[in-house]
């Protein structure tokens, strides 16, 4: 089910943006990821209002997860993924979890797990983050998650909180 013969690996990306117009950061975003070479779009979530994570004095986000398939390797749909955040005018400030236009994360590769120094998959927040568990169910109902189990188990562990879909 997560591999495809024709057009390689299925992988999720969870899209974030909390400056400057963040829902068309992401549609922006999106159109950027599906034209990547070896890349396709499989899936698109909706669009997810959340409060910021970490430092409070930022504006709220919007969140989505996007599935693609893909036959470029992990590390490079990372650069490739880095370089349209930086197309996206990212400027990164020394600050953990700060406002960005951008936040581009690769949360499932296949079934890969990858632990290296610049890329970790599945990606270390996905189990304890409402904005990236309710987007990745909506899409992806039936996933598991390699090394964590279902998202349904998964989701039933995570309050919505405050998150909410945007129509
Ligand atoms: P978090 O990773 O907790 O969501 P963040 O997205 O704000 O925090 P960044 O500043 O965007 O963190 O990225 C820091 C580094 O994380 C990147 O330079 C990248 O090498 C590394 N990284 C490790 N695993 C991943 C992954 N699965 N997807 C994207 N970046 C990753
Ligand atoms: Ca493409
Ligand atoms: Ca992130
Ligand atoms: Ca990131």
């Amino acid at each position: 089910m997560n591999q495809s013969a024709d057009d390689g690996v299925i992988a999720y990306i969870g899209l974030g943006s909390n400056l400057a117009d963040p829902s068309r950061q992401i549609k922006s975003a999106r159109i950027a990821i599906a034209q990547l070479a070896g890349v396709k779009e499989r899936a698109f979530s909706s669009l997810y209002h959340s409060p910021p994570m970490g430092p409070q004095d930022q504006p709220d986000y919007v969140n989505a997860v996007m599935c693609i398939a893909t036959d470029l390797p992990p590390i490079d749909l990372l650069r490739c993924l880095q370089r349209i955040e930086n197309e996206q005018g990212r400027v990164r400030k020394g600050e953990r979890w700060g406002a960005r236009t951008l936040d581009l994360d690769i949360l499932i590769y296949g079934e890969s797990i990858i632990e290296l120094p610049d890329l970790i998959v599945p990606h270390p927040g996905l189990t304890e983050r409402a904005f990236v568990l309710y987007p990745l169910h909506e899409i992806a109902p039936h996933l598991s998650v390699p090394g964590k189990g279902d998202i349904t188990d998964l989701l039933a562990q995570c309050p919505m909180a405050e998150l909410e879909p945007m129509d």
